[in-house]
């Protein structure tokens, strides 16, 4: 063992724990792992319905034309599509063509090149752009963009505290933050039906379709390890965001965060 990781912090990897560069290394394996599997998977675990909680999360950014949009842990580039093909309907609506730009930007190429690969993306040729950078360390100058989402991917980092601190950098003022998470239940009658569904079906379920049930054990390990909306809500306000709203979906199975940088 070298002396680095002797004194390393330690974090959580699902249910391991495991120091930072370690579950950094193990994340971008596993998504390594599901990338031609992640849309197609998604769909099958969430019958679909992970689209009305981005469709939802989407509305409260309420993207505008103009607008400089930045997607971290972007994976497939869904919701950068879904805010500039929301932008362009807000022109048209108001009479401004001025085209939205959006940047997905996530630590791990091959769910990028998943995501590049769809062919709805020509709509948007010469502004969506894909960038593979850590969502802990941003290549951006201070005060970019208009708007910064997460949908599923902070609960992968190694360290939350230095995501929110570069989403708040890079962030203009009055700009918005939204993170969509999986989260806690609020309704605990389903608990235990929900907790059969994780442990069992999932793992399941992602070996059968991307021969890789370990993964899919990551996710629903991650998801208990990953802060109570409440707590959450506390570290954005930490961060340096105000007015943290929680939205829950689907009797908190997930939840958006949603924040305005001052
Ligand atoms: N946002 C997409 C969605 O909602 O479909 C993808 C979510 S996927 C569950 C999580 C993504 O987070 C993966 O693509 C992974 O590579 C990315 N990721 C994990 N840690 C990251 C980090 N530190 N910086 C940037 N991306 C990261």
């Amino acid at each position: 063992m070298s002396a680095d990781s002797k004194t390393e912090r330690t974090v959580s990897f699902g249910f391991e724990e495991v120091t930072e560069t370690e579950k950094v290394a193990r994340v971008k394996g596993v998504f390594r792992s599901v990338a031609s599997r992640y849309d197609l998977m998604n769909d099958l675990m969430s019958a679909g319905v992970h689209r009305l909680w981005k469709h939802d999360a989407m509305n409260q950014v309420n993207p505008q034309p103009g607008e400089r949009h930045l997607d971290v842990a972007g994976g497939t580039g869904e919701l950068a599509r879904a805010f500039l093909t929301m932008a362009d309907k807000a022109g048209k609506r108001r009479g401004i063509d001025r085209p939205a730009t959006a940047i997905v930007c996530d630590i791990n190429d091959a769910m990028l090149e998943a995501g590049k690969a769809r062919a709805d993306n020509e709509k948007f040729a010469g502004r969506l752009d894909w960038v593979c950078a850590d969502g802990q360390n941003l290549p951006y100058p201070d005060r970019s963009f208009d708007a910064v989402t997460v949908s599923f991917g902070i609960r992968n980092f190694a360290d939350r505290e230095a995501g929110l601190r570069e989403f708040r950098r890079v962030l203009k003022p009055g700009g918005r933050l939204a993170i969509l998470e999986f989260s806690h239940m609020t309704v605990p009658a389903l608990q235990a039906a929900y907790d059969t569904y994780s442990f069992n079906v999932i793992p399941r379920l992602g070996s059968l379709v991307a021969g890789d049930a370990e993964s899919y054990q990551y996710l629903v390990e991650s998801i208990r390890k990953f802060p109570t909306q409440d707590i959450f809500r506390k570290e954005m306000e930490t961060a340096g965001f105000s007015r943290v709203r929680v939205t829950n979906y689907s009797g908190g199975i997930a939840a958006l965060h949603f924040g305005w940088a001052v």
